[in-house]
Parts: structure tokens; C-alpha cells; sequence
């Protein structure tokens, strides 16, 4: 008998060069073997006899190999296999292309399966790449032929074929497997048992049987997913946090520097995160709106009732010039606080250490000494990079961490974030007590309801679902290349009335490599590519008159500032970028977006982009420009024009492109059919009911160990990353 955990190249008989393939896929034990799941069957159930085939038929008939030879054609350099088979009906004859071991393996007189499409060329019938399955002096069971036959995820030199048998052997010596999931959940949703549903997944009689099992092992999946998020909220709420109190002067007092009348879901989000931060219980929430919809004031709202509460605040943004802006807007709409509250505000990245103070403070000139002062306690509002959470810096009291525009922050940076907890001592009693910060992501990418239930299920939301008054829709439009002249034209046009457009490049070749990004750095260089091109191009041959400004992820944080500062200053008419550095920079003057190979993108990130305009009085455009002749692909960009919001857009994304990108760099941990079950909202709710009936029967999980101890191994898996 094997296990799961049996390793492939434990079992005897296992051709080494099967192993090496396997080991391509990924596949090194049992389980790997058994959990690469079939992704389509190929319905080969009819068994007729030959003589009752018909055109176009898909069938399997059985007889004796008659007649079999091997050709080649030289001038299109192919092998072709022909076989006639005859059972007592009739004869029928099949052909295979390029696959010249098939003459070695059928000889004449065998008894054969072939199973396929019954085709007519040339006034002639046969079967045209049938698949074939020898029975020999032993009864074999039919495993290619005449019935429902598993296709799998290929590799080259691993066929279906080769797998199938392959795990057919494996499901014969498997121990059985114990059942984690309750018996009355399973009973409930009408799942199969996990034995017979790894039997059935592989080998099913029907495709109704093949469906159960899929969704048996995509809820197991979903199933552990809701009751780990759960089990993150039941243990957050008894996990302490420092509250961030207020008076209603104080909240007045910064409100009424905020130089706007916030828009009512603004009041509403907000509301909602006083309402957690004020208590001692570490808040958890994810605040979503739209580009442009005023995250950042809500945010730093909550930041300065922490440090009037002589509490510190981490701000933390994806990139440096991020955090430049918001240390700049915070700086700008909240300076008298800073003076009267006597604050000091702390910008932290990893070239670039500044900090504003209260009129009485002492400012730190060095980063040491800005490190020192966060260490302290001084510093009560720290914005930065992923800077703030390395090792060396320590909060004294951080009790707001807020991070920007990162969708799915990974867990370990969560994990350093949180983890940089306090202590504090309770007057008079030597007991110490451990706070976690609360906890505030913000993300302009609208997640779709089903992934703010699974994925981000653990989470609270807010949601800002309305832009600031006074906005003007962008007019979008798709660009073909012969329109090209006169977009730039346009472009001219509106620089001439002394507005600024950004130009955003994509990747020059988007292969497949690419779209799984495993080399961020070679990613990179390709966007890096992709914009110097472009820049060159612009500032040589079309505007050679004008201010063109490049930004990419490689210059130096000093031009990186340099090219800002300019653009953000109507000294660059033009700023070409690449798709990664930029997001969430705010220039209300600037009102055209032109982004290059709009077919590469996904529809959030194309809004993305495009919500870098629109953000003044004026009226903006976005330009997308594509190269494609894709009808599909033009569907798709057109999307972009017609949806009202940015949730139908992620709606569509999410069935168009599946949820990678929803859930940025940082992996789920899930494995793919879970990852594909991500917009199957019944069985999402099925799964969410169920974590809850039996959390609330049995919060331990006392009642069902194996289901506790395969919680704990799933844990620790989706916490890898
Ligand atoms: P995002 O949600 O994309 O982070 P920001 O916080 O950067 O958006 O805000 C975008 C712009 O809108 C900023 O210039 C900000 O000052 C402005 N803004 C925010 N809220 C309002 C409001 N209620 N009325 C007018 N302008 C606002
Ligand atoms: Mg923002």
C-alpha cells in the first residue's frame, strides 16, 4: 500500500525518464501525482460495432488488427500510421500523423480498442487519430477507450495517456485516505466522500459524477479557506489593541483643515474605522474605492487621532514616489496640527529620510537619527516604503498600521508589521500586555464579491463607491495603429492648452514567462525597455518641441523626484512610464492618458491607469492604443468604455482572466482548482454557511481532530509566502 506522502521515486517499476517529465510538472509525490487533476474528459462511452459508425461519430469500437504499415511523405516530411480493423461487422481504417511508434505497438492479429471521430476525406472513412488500447493474453481494463477518458495538463514527452495509467496504478495501491470534512457537510451539499471522490475526479462514469468531485476538492479547499479566515477574526477580536480615542473637538479640528466637504461615503468609511480603532481590540479592515475617490485623507484622519493620542502611525506605500506624495499631501492639508499638536511627521524610505516637527521638537538630520526617533516614539506619523518594516526600525508604540494601494499585502510583511507590537505596562502592576496595531489596506482595485469573501474574507470593508463631486467621466477610446497620427495630434492639441498627458508602456513581449511573474527583474528590464523606446521616439520624432520626462524603476530616487517634482510642475509636458512604478501618483493637470499596447493589460489595470487622469475640473481622455485585430480582444477594451463602475469591471476581469491579479505578487498558497473555484460565488457561500455551522457548534474543533489537524497544514501552507 502507498501514501500521499510516498515519494514517486520510491516506487518500483516507475520508468526513470517518466519521473524526469513528472518531475517538470512539478509532480514528486503521490499526492502531487493524484491532485493533478484531469481538466477535461474526453466522452468516448459509445461502443459500437464498426458497421454501425456513422460520419462525424464519436466512438469506440473493438476487433482485430488486420492490416497495419508505416509511411512517409517526403515532401512534407511526416510520418503517417494506417491500421484497418474488422470486427464481425465490418472494417474501418485508421490514421495517425507524426507518431511512428504506434506500427511498433499494434501488430496484426491483436485485439484492439480505437476510440475517436469518425471522419470522411477523399470519399474515404476512418478514424483520424484515434486514441487505441491493446488488450493482450490478460484482461487489461480499458483505460483510453470506451468511456469517459480523463485529459490532463501536458507536458511535452507526458502524454494523457501515460498519466492516466500512471494513476490508475497509484489508485489501486492507495491507502485509503482519512475524511476531514464533516460527514453531515458532506451529506448536506451532496459532495462526495474524499476516496471515492479522487476515484471519480480521475475516472468518473459520468460527467455529473466528474463535476461532484471537482467541487468536492474545490470546496475542501474554499471550506479551509472560510474557516481559517473566520478562525483570524474569532482570534483578532480577543487579541488586544491600544484604543485610539477622541474628542469631538479634536476630530472637528482636522476636519475642518481638510480643504474639501468629504463625499458621504468618505464620512461613512471613516466612521467606520474610528468606530473600530476606538476600541481595544485590534481593528482589521480593507478600505476600497476607486482612484480618485479620497482614501488617503480618510486614512490620515485616523493617523492624527493616533498621534493625538501620543500614538504612533505607519503609512506605508508601494513605492517611494507614493510615499513622497502622501508625506506631502499630509503635510500640506494637516500642517497647522502639526504645529499646535506638536507633531512630528517622518518620511522613511530606503534613499530618503525626512521629517516635519512641531515648532518645539528637535529634528532628526540623519536617518540613523530618524530611526532613533521612531525607536523613541517621536515620530508619531511614519510614512514610507517597505523601509519601515525592516528590522531595524522599531515602533515604540505603533497603533495604526496603514498600508496603500497593495492589494493583498503579503502575509509575512503583514505578519513584520503587526509583529512589530508593544508592550505596555498597566499603572502600577507589572503585567505586561501584548497590542496589536489596527490594521487599515487600502486598494483602488475594486475586488470582486466573491474574492472579498474568500481570499480577503478575513478582512472588514469599507467602501468609498462615489468620486468627489464635480468629475467629469473620461472620455475613453480605443486606438487603431492608422489613428495613431492624429491621437498625437490630440495630444498636441492639449498640451497647447497647457494640459500634461502620461504615456504608459507595457511589456515588449508579453510570453508566457512573463505573465507568471517568477523574474521580476527580467519583468522589469522588459517595461524598462518598452519606455526608454518610447521616450526616445516621443522627444526625437513626434514632439521633438516639447518637454518629454521619463520614470522607471530603475533611476535613482533622485531623478525619479527630480522628473516628478517637474511634471507634477507643468515643467514636463509628457511623462512616459512604465506599467509597474507608477501607481497612485496625483497631477489634477494632467488630463490625457495614452497607454501603449492596451491589450496587454488586464481591464483593474487599465482602470488604474485611467484613473490617474480625471482627477481636476477639466475634462481627460484616455487613449488606448493596441496593435491587436482581435475581435476578442477589442470586446474586452471595450469593457473599459461601458462599465459604470470599477466592481463591474473586476467582475469581468475575474472571469476573463481568472484571479491572479487581483491578489498581486503575493501567492494565496491555494492550489489551482480552488484558485479556479475563486468566482463560483454558490459554492463560495456553500463553503462560508458551513466554516460557520461548525465553528459555531464547535469553535476548537474538538469534535473533529482530522479536520483540525488538515486546518493546521493548510494554515501554515497559505503562510508560506
Ligand atoms: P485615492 O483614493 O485614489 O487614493 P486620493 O486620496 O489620492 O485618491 O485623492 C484624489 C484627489 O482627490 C486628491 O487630490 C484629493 O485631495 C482629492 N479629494 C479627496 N476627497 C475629496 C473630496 N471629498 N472632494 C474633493 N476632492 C477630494
Ligand atoms: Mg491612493
Amino acid at each position: 500500500m502507498i501514501s500521499l506522502e510516498h515519494e514517486l521515486a520510491q516506487i518500483r517499476g516507475l520508468d526513470r525518464r517518466f519521473l524526469f517529465r513528472l518531475n517538470k510538472l512539478d509532480i514528486k509525490t503521490v499526492k502531487d501525482l493524484l491532485w493533478h487533476f484531469p481538466h477535461r474528459y474526453e466522452d468516448f462511452s459509445q461502443v459500437v460495432k464498426i458497421g454501425d459508425l456513422a460520419v462525424d461519430q464519436v466512438a469506440t469500437v473493438q476487433g482485430q488488427i488486420k492490416k497495419i504499415e508505416l509511411r512517409r511523405t517526403w515532401k512534407r516530411r511526416m510520418t503517417i500510421v494506417e491500421a484497418v480493423i474488422a470486427d464481425e461487422s465490418g472494417s474501418i481504417k485508421a490514421i495517425w500523423f507524426n507518431q511512428p511508434y504506434i506500427a511498433r505497438i499494434l501488430h496484426p492479429e491483436k485485439i484492439v480498442n480505437f476510440a475517436g471521430r469518425v471522419v470522411v476525406s477523399h470519399d474515404e472513412i476512418y478514424f483520424s487519430n484515434p486514441a487505441y488500447e491493446v488488450f493482450g493474453p490478460r484482461k487489461i481494463e480499458a483505460g483510453h477507450t470506451a468511456g469517459l477518458i480523463p485529459i490532463y495538463p501536458e507536458t511535452k514527452g507526458l502524454t494523457s495517456r501515460g498519466l492516466r495509467y500512471l494513476i490508475r496504478a497509484v489508485l489501486k495501491n492507495l491507502k485509503p485516505l482519512e475524511e476531514f470534512i464533516p460527514q453531515e457537510i458532506l451529506a448536506k451539499k451532496k459532495l462526495p466522500e474524499i476516496n471515492k471522490g479522487l476515484i471519480k475526479i480521475h475516472f468518473p462514469k459520468s460527467l455529473d459524477e466528474a463535476k461532484q468531485s471537482h467541487d468536492r476538492f474545490a470546496f475542501e479547499n474554499l471550506f479551509l479557506l472560510q474557516l481559517n479566515n473566520l478562525r483570524i477574526h474569532s482570534q483578532l477580536a480577543k487579541e488586544k489593541a491600544v484604543p485610539i480615542i477622541f474628542s469631538k473637538l479634536d476630530l472637528g479640528e482636522i476636519i475642518s483643515l481638510i480643504p474639501f466637504e468629504l463625499t458621504s461615503s468618505q464620512k461613512k468609511s471613516l466612521l467606520e474605522i474610528l468606530n473600530d480603532i476606538r476600541k481595544p481590540h485590534p481593528m482589521n479592515r480593507l478600505l476600497q474605492g476607486d482612484v480618485g475617490s479620497g482614501k488617503t485623507v480618510v486614512a490620515a484622519v485616523a493617523a492624527f487621532l493616533a498621534a493625538r493620542n501620543n500614538l504612533q502611525a505607519a503609512f506605508m506605500a508601494p513605492t517611494e514616489v507614493l510615499a513622497k506624495q502622501h508625506y506631502k499631501t499630509l503635510n500640506k492639508i494637516f500642517e497647522p496640527l502639526i504645529n499646535v499638536w506638536e507633531l512630528s511627521i517622518g518620511l522613511l524610505t530606503s534613499s530618503e529620510a525626512r521629517c516635519s516637527f512641531g515648532k518645539n521638537l528637535e529634528a532628526p538630520k540623519k536617518k540613523t537619527e530618524l530611526i532613533k526617533q521612531i525607536a523613541a516614539g517621536k515620530l508619531k506619523i511614519i510614512i514610507g516604503t517597505h523601509a519601515i518594516i525592516q528590522k531595524e526600525v522599531r515602533f515604540k508604540n505603533l497603533a495604526l498600521a496603514i498600508v496603500d494601494e497593495q492589494h493583498r499585502f503579503g502575509v509575512r510583511h503583514r505578519a513584520l508589521l503587526t509583529g512589530g507590537n508593544f508592550k505596555t505596562t498597566s499603572a502600577g502592576k507589572q503585567k505586561t500586555i501584548r497590542n496589536l496595531p489596527h490594521f487599515l489596506s487600502m486598494s483602488a482595485t475594486p475586488i470582486p464579491r466573491t474574492l472579498s469573501m474568500t481570499v480577503f474574507g478575513d478582512l472588514d470593508l469599507s467602501i468609498i463607491d462615489e468620486l468627489p463631486k464635480g468629475r467629469q467621466p473620461i472620455i475613453t477610446k480605443i486606438v487603431a495603429p492608422a489613428n495613431r497620427q492624429r491621437a498625437y495630434q490630440f495630444v498636441r492639441q492639449q498640451i497647447g492648452k497647457q494640459k500634461q498627458a502620461f504615456v504608459i508602456c507595457p511589456r515588449i513581449e508579453p510570453t508566457n514567462q512573463e505573465m507568471t511573474p517568477t523574474n521580476p527583474q527580467q519583468l522589469l528590464w522588459h517595461d524598462i525597455k518598452a519606455a526608454k523606446e518610447e521616450f526616445e521616439k516621443l522627444s526625437t520624432k513626434i514632439f521633438p518641441d516639447l518637454k518629454i520626462g521619463l520614470l522607471h524603476g530603475r533611476m535613482k530616487t533622485q531623478e525619479k523626484n527630480q522628473v516628478m517634482n517637474d511634471f507634477s510642475q507643468n515643467k514636463v509636458n509628457i511623462l512616459v512610464s512604465t506599467s509597474v512604478v507608477e501607481i497612485g501618483v496625483d497631477v489634477p493637470n494632467a488630463t490625457i492618458m495614452v497607454i501603449e499596447g492596451a491589450d496587454r493589460f488586464g481591464l483593474a489595470q487599465l482602470y488604474q491607469f485611467r484613473g490617474r487622469v480625471g482627477r481636476g475640473k477639466d475634462q481627460s481622455y484616455c487613449l488606448l492604443f493596441t496593435d491587436s485585430t482581435s475581435a476578442a480582444t477589442h470586446q474586452r477594451l471595450r469593457y473599459l468604455l461601458e462599465a459604470k463602475n470599477g466592481f463591474e469591471l473586476a467582475e469581468k476581469d475575474l472571469e476573463l482572466r481568472g484571479p491572479g491579479q487581483f491578489l498581486g505578487e503575493s501567492q494565496t498558497g491555494l492550489p489551482d482548482l480552488a484558485m479556479k473555484s475563486l468566482n463560483n460565488i454558490e459554492l463560495i457561500k456553500a463553503a462560508r454557511d458551513s466554516a460557520e455551522e461548525i465553528l459555531i457548534k464547535d469553535a476548537e474543533l474538538k469534535l473533529y481532530p482530522s479536520l483540525n489537524s488538515r486546518l493546521e497544514q493548510f494554515q501554515q501552507q497559505i503562510h508560506l509566502e
